[in-house]
């Protein structure tokens, strides 16, 4: 079975088409300036070149007709109709508590989603945009979603429940829920799969370290804690993201700047993170750049950031009572080598030593741990869209993920 796996945003939308009998990538695309002036979709068949087509695309539902067209293309095309593409896996940020496993869509799905607008305003209306397009244009393909928030609905209250009157959760939901699940998931079955050991064996923490960050603690196949919580912005230091700070923080701040209650929020999303402190870029390798020539807010805020991943790391080891893997994944996990000797420096009495050579590598999968590590450091690119091709074959074919 193909199945085509939709990534929408409010302006853009990715794309790729996967097929299942050997889980191969097919093609993928990316739709940009959906609604504005200069829409233009790249296609990429798998080993050929990517080509653009600048077209007009007034909404989420000319996009996708221009993705149907580029798949069905006689030169660029994976497929010669759509009666191949068995399934469409669509990719949703937040589930809420409504969800701990990818669906099929129906109509109750879809209310549930649009309750859930509230705790992701901008990022679950894309996303059911997306859905809507494709039943249209699809009427009789089947529909999965796949949700950011659903691997962490396995955390302890403990793990999700803020010290604030109770009832701010039960009115409205306030509570952690943690993001980036999909891939979070991704990298543990593959560490389980590397290591030659069963998921429910395994004590592992997995950092997704991109522009946006996050570490969960996975014990026995199953998510206890994350550093993600209500939003996005809690946790880790991230690329513009503050991640945790004292909340009193705002209203000081706010008061000193007269600032309006959304600047704050502006502030702490996009301007705050490695941004804010190195003044230089939210990019690792344009800080590592001003660092390595003396640029010292820029050393700041490579120390700031490892120390929390760090600080991250050694509460869930405690969590746990131990760790038998930590994976690194996403832009920064993959590919900053410097980053993750510096994370992983100095960890010996924790059973963790990194080694150095092998460390060398970039967009790899590989243990880059020493043979006398007594926990293994892995190293294993993120493919989020796998994940979602995969529990989508899973629900259509089997009926669960
Ligand atoms: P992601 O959000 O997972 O796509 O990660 C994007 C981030 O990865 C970029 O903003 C960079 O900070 C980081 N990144 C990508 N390549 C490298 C590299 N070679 N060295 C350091 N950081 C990198």
């Amino acid at each position: 079975m193909k199945v085509l796996v939709i990534n929408c945003g409010s302006s853009s939308l990715k794309y790729q088409v996967l097929d299942m009998t050997n889980e191969s990538l097919l093609c993928k695309g990316l739709v940009e300036r959906i609604g504005m002036e200069g829409s233009v979709i790249t296609h990429e068949k798998t080993g050929c070149d990517k080509f653009q087509l600048i077209v007009p695309m007034e909404d989420h539902k000319d996009a996708i007709s221009h993705v149907l067209m580029a798949i069905q293309d006689a030169d660029h095309g994976v497929v010669k109709d759509m009666s191949e593409i068995g399934a469409v896996g669509h990719r949703v940020v937040h589930a809420g508590e409504k969800f701990a496993h990818s669906v099929l869509i129906d109509d109750a799905v879809i209310k549930a989603l649009e309750e859930c607008i509230e705790l992701a305003p901008l990022h679950n209306p894309p996303n059911l945009l997306g859905i809507a397009a494709c039943q249209e244009l699809m009427p009789d393909t089947p529909m999965v979603g796949v949700f950011d928030t659903a691997f962490h609905q396995t955390m302890p209250p403990e793990s999700y429940i803020y010290a604030l009157p109770y009832e701010y959760y039960e009115k409205y939901g306030v509570r952690r829920y943690g993001f980036h699940g999909t891939s979070h998931k991704y990298v543990s079955e593959r560490a389980a799969d590397m290591l030659n050991v069963n998921l429910d064996d395994l004590k592992l923490i997995t950092c997704h370290l991109g522009n946006g960050a996050s570490v969960s603690a996975i014990k026995r196949g199953k998510c206890i804690d994350t550093s993600m919580g209500f939003t996005p912005l809690e946790g880790l230091v991230m690329g513009t993201r503050s991640g945790d700070i004292d909340p009193a923080i705002v209203t000081f701040i706010r008061e000193k700047e007269g600032l309006e209650p959304g600047v704050a929020n502006e502030i702490l999303n996009k301007k705050s993170g490695v941004l804010g402190i190195s003044g230089v870029s939210s990019d690792f390798r344009d800080i590592e750049a001003a660092a390595e020539e003396g640029n010292e807010r820029a050393m700041l805020a490579l120390k700031v950031f490892a120390h929390k991943v760090r600080f991250y790391i050694g509460a869930y080891i405690a969590e746990m009572n131990g760790v038998d893997a930590i994976v690194f994944t996403a832009g920064v996990g993959e590919n900053d080598i410097s980053m993750r000797d510096i994370i992983c420096n100095d960890l010996g009495n924790l059973g963790i030593k990194l080694d150095v050579v092998k460390n060398k590598v970039r967009g790899k999968e590989m243990i880059i741990s020493r043979e006398d590590s007594k926990v293994k450091v892995l190293l294993i690119p993120t493919n989020e869209e796998l994940m979602i091709a995969r529990d989508t074959f899973n629900i259509v074919t089997k009926g669960q993920a």
